[in-house]
């Protein structure tokens, strides 16, 4: 599977599976069975509530730590320097793992200056391999990495056909940031898997729309993390790399940005206050 090389040098997988809204009881068999249809990067946070599950399934699974690669991410209420600290610690008991390979800062609300540092610190010492943000404006972005001394890695971002995030991403191209996008399939909103573009794209090539989009997201050099809780669907998934989208079919999928988020806005104001002031432990 293809990788991508992050900015300081650390290899990604450019496909990963995400485990946001997975029943908690269903984590474990779920993670186990991307594993087996040969996921290796894994896309979790702590305010998804199952670090741990996530864990148990790749210590399971016996594989070398090296041959997974682990995200997660540190919830806003977590943002004050030693907040930050306990949190990760929390984090990585919960996965059982002794390093990270990527911790992202999960919004761009709250003190992210100091969380960003406490992340810093934490990379510096070798308990991370790579940190980054996700949902980050290019502007708070910019402002971040030219007050800090490390440079993010990655962000992540809602990217897909409906929100292509186009600006965001030749910022990203520019300043060497990998750009990984959430949710790839827009959850499902504005009935995706049934735009007539992306079918009619699809019957061309045989193959079905979700692998379409995973397609076009690969070849705009973006990182995705699909989620699905069924096995036929990582399957299906997994097998969306082995057909080129025409110069044509790539300008149709263009013409499907609507420059804005089916989902929620991260900075309308009820969605920032909600956001902010979510509380994920006590
Ligand atoms: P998504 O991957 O865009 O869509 C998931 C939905 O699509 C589920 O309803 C799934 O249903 C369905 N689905 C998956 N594959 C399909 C296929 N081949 N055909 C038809 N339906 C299919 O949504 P997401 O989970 O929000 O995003 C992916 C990952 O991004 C998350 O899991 C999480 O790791 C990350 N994320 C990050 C943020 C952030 O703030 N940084 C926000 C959201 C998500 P079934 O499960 O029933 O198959």
């Amino acid at each position: 599977m293809k990788e991508v090389r992050l900015n300081n040098g650390v290899m990604m997988p450019a496909v990963g599976f995400g485990a946001f809204q997975i029943p908690e009881n269903e984590t474990e068999r779920v993670i186990n069975d991307a594993l087996e249809v040969g996921y290796r990067m894994f896309d979790t946070a702590s305010a998804y509530f199952n670090e741990e599950q996530v864990g148990n399934a790749i210590r399971h699974s016996r594989l070398k730590r090296e041959e997974v690669f682990i995200t997660t991410k540190l919830w806003v209420q977590d943002y004050e320097y030693n907040d930050a600290l306990r949190a990760f610690d929390k984090s990585m008991k919960l996965l059982g793992l002794d390093y990270l390979d990527l911790y992202l800062l999960h919004k761009p609300y709250g003190n992210y200056y100091a969380a960003w540092r406490a992340a810093e610190k934490l990379y510096q010492e070798g308990r991370i391999r790579a940190i980054g943000v996700t949902s980050f404006s290019n502007e708070r972005l910019q402002d971040l990495f030219l007050h800090n001394e490390v440079k993010p890695s990655v962000n992540q971002l809602e990217t897909h056909p409906f929100f292509q995030q186009q600006s965001a991403n030749a910022f990203l191209q520019q300043e060497g940031i990998q750009h990984e996008a959430w949710s790839p399939f827009a959850e499902g909103q504005n009935d995706i898997f049934n735009n007539p573009v992306l079918k009619a794209i699809a019957r061309q090539h045989e193959k079905t729309v979700g692998n379409v989009i995973l397609n076009w997201l690969n070849r705009r050099n973006i990182v995705v993390i699909p989620k699905t809780i069924r096995k036929e669907r990582m399957i299906e998934n997994w097998n969306s790399f082995d057909f080129t989208l025409t110069d044509e079919e790539m300008k149709l999928i263009a013409g499907l940005d609507t420059g804005k988020s089916p989902i929620y806005d991260d900075m309308d104001l009820a969605t920032t206050k909600h956001l902010s002031t979510y509380k994920i432990h006590e």
